[in-house]
């Protein structure tokens, strides 16, 4: 109808047009103004969600109450002096009757319940009748534009008591409306079917976004990228109706992938537990170049599978037709893969959206993992803090026992000394002897504390050089024998080999690990015990050095703890064998420093104790 004003074959016409919201204002609004043009009558009424507002610029603009009636209808009518037409039509809130004929236009907010009744007519006094009862609501919002109102009224005889209406001539139409008709029912039905796509695409966003929200809430439930892993590929596979969903961890320069995870629909192969090829697989080094997915629509034809040997290979072995592989990435690192496997005879057909609903669910699995990750060192971390609390608790406990002990033995020893200089010679010579031996446990321990913390904290510089583990062994003795003030130590055989290859490590941290073991069989070996240093050379990179003693041996659930810091099977705070607890963990520090293994082997109480360590020789010696 409006088209018809604008074609200029109406002349100066009342144009009413009255819209449920401004946003459907907001999509005609182009043509008022161009209409402004054509007639000085022209009156939009709309219920304002923004600046909608009463103004007068180009032609009137009527904001009505939103809670007016007006908000449930939609009116168009245009009046000229021999031409008048008028669209009434309201929200209907029950159902439609068939045989009303009425055009049905779902509602722009897409819900679809929602239905207009109203009609569409040519009649000259029905218009009228539409124009005056408009004109009449514009006013209760505008009565500013009575003398405007009341000169259209005059002009087109609206709400005329003798109106030609009255005189029977309401069909005073003199031009052919069928065109109207049939563009204002194209229209409809154009604006219908544009509504019913824009709806159509609305809902398959919000189905595929339900799905990304299901699929990521699963997977970020759980902090085990294990499970992470299997809920996604289970969860896709499932709405993508894919015959298998494999998700593996690989990085770009991983050659080999193992696959964990897997979906499979009914009766397809499984390939849990396979190997799969990636070095040599051209759709991964796709992907690790473009940093894209791939996606293979039919691998009979697609000439990067029929190309590559080991691609043949597996399509033929688990009867891939359609294949997809999408990366799983987090900043630009490659983290893992996706893919999608279609089994059957005709190659799978993509639906639109199913390509990106693949690569947003990826990213999900992407952003997953990294929280996995961060969960893991997280942990690691609170682990770390939790050993670091004990170690100062045990500083603590160990302190208070270990530093006071000794030092109110040095204090009555030395208050003696002083207080009494009569004391007999020798008991000051006993005085004095225990005062210096408790001082040199006081220095002993602490020395322990710092060499452990700066081995854990990586404070130590290493410096290796090529070693003959003989002569290593000779120092550790001779400062056993310098420092042990055991009264008859065990007998000590060493039996290293001449032909033994030279070691490579820092020899005083090697004499150190030596001197500790030695001490410690030492500590724990009667005197009528034995007690054997060996060195054995089967693995061509490590020297295995064993050194055991006929002592009281470790029970077997203890042989792993004893490595731990602090730990004296007495308990720290009723120690008799002297020590402190440290010098297992500080000879495991030192020996993992250059890339050995340390561990105790014991068959249980009094049978002996076997330590062994590794350490690395000098290749080609
Ligand atoms: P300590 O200074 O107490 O010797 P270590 O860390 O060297 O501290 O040893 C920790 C604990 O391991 C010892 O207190 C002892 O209980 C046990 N242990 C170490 N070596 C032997 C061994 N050769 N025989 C039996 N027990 C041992």
């Amino acid at each position: 109808m409006e088209d018809q004003v604008l074609a200029a074959t109406i002349d100066q016409p009342l144009i009413i047009a009255s819209f449920q919201r401004e946003r459907f204002y907001r999509q005609e609004a182009h043509r008022y103004q161009r209409l402004a043009q054509r007639s000085n009558q022209i009156y939009v009424l709309s219920a304002p969600e923004t600046d909608f507002k009463n103004s007068s610029e180009y032609y009137e603009k009527v904001a009505f109450e939103p809670n007016d009636a007006l908000s449930q209808e939609w009116h168009l009518v245009v009046v000229a002096e021999n031409y008048a037409t008028c669209l009434v039509c309201r929200e209907s809130l029950g159902s439609i009757t068939k045989n009303q004929q009425l055009p049905e236009i779902p509602s722009l907010d897409m819900d679809t319940a929602r239905r207009f009744e109203g009609i569409w007519t040519s009649e000259r006094g029905v218009s009228l009748k539409a124009a005056q009862l408009l004109l009449d609501r514009i006013l209760v919002y505008r009565p500013d534009l009575k003398p405007k109102v009341e000169e259209a009224k005059q002009r087109f005889g609206i709400g005329k008591a003798n109106s030609r209406l009255e005189a029977g001539n309401i069909y005073a139409c003199d031009i052919d409306t069928d065109p109207f008709v049939q563009r204002l029912v194209t229209y409809l039905q154009a604006s219908q079917y544009k509504l019913h796509k824009a709806y159509r695409s609305l809902a398959a966003q919000a189905r595929k976004e339900r799905l990304i929200n299901s699929i990521s809430t699963a997977i970020r439930r759980s902090l085990d990228p294990g499970e992470v892993l299997q809920v996604a590929a289970q969860e896709l596979g499932q709405h993508l109706g894919a015959c298998r969903c494999l998700i593996y961890r690989a990085q770009a320069t991983d050659a080999q992938a193992l696959i964990e995870h897997q979906f499979l629909s009914s009766g397809v192969a499984s390939v849990q537990g396979q190997t799969w090829e990636l070095a040599h697989n051209p759709l991964f080094q796709e992907i690790v170049k473009h940093r894209e997915g791939v996606c293979v629509s039919d691998t009979l034809t697609d000439y990067r599978v029929t190309n590559s040997a080991p691609l043949s290979l597996i399509v033929k072995k688990f009867g891939l037709r359609s294949w997809l592989m999408e990366p799983v990435l987090s900043q630009g690192r490659l983290l893992g893969i996706v893919e999608l496997h279609y089994c059957h005879h005709r190659p799978h057909e993509w639906q639109a959206g199913e390509l990106d609903l693949v690569k947003a669910i990826a990213t999900q699995i992407g952003a997953a993992l990294i929280q996995a990750e961060s969960f893991a060192n997280l942990e690691e971390l609170n682990q770390q803090l939790e050993a670091l609390d004990r170690t100062r608790s045990n500083l603590i406990a160990i302190t208070g026992h270990e530093l006071r002990t000794p030092l109110s033995t040095i204090q009555v020893c030395l208050e003696s000394l002083a207080s009494e200089p009569d004391m007999p010679q020798e008991l000051r010579q006993v005085m004095l002897n225990t005062a210096l031996a408790d001082s040199e446990r006081m220095r002993k321990l602490v020395q322990d504390f710092l060499t452990l913390s700066n081995l854990e904290s990586g404070r130590v510089e290493w410096h290796p050089e090529s070693l003959t583990l003989q002569e290593c062994i000779d120092l550790a003795l001779s400062r056993l024998r310098s420092r042990t003030n055991q009264e008859k130590p065990p007998k000590i055989n060493t039996q290293i080999s001449q032909t033994l290859p030279l070691v490579k490590a820092d020899g005083d941290w090697l004499v150190e690990v030596l001197a500790k073991l030695i001490d410690n069989a030492c500590k724990f070996t009667p005197p009528q015990g034995e007690i054997t240093i060996q060195a054995t050379y089967n693995n061509p990179h490590m020297v295995e050095v064993t050194v055991a003693d006929t002592g009281r041996g470790i029970e077997p659930n203890r042989l792993e703890i004893v490595f731990d810091r602090f730990y004296q099977e007495e308990g720290a705070l009723r120690r008799t064998a002297g020590g402190t607890g440290l010098g297992l963990a500080i000879c495991r520090q030192i020996v993992n420093g250059w890339g050995g293994e340390i561990w105790a082997e014991s068959d249980g109480k009094d049978q002996g104790s076997q330590f062994h360590f590794t350490v690395p020789v000098v290749q080609g010696s």
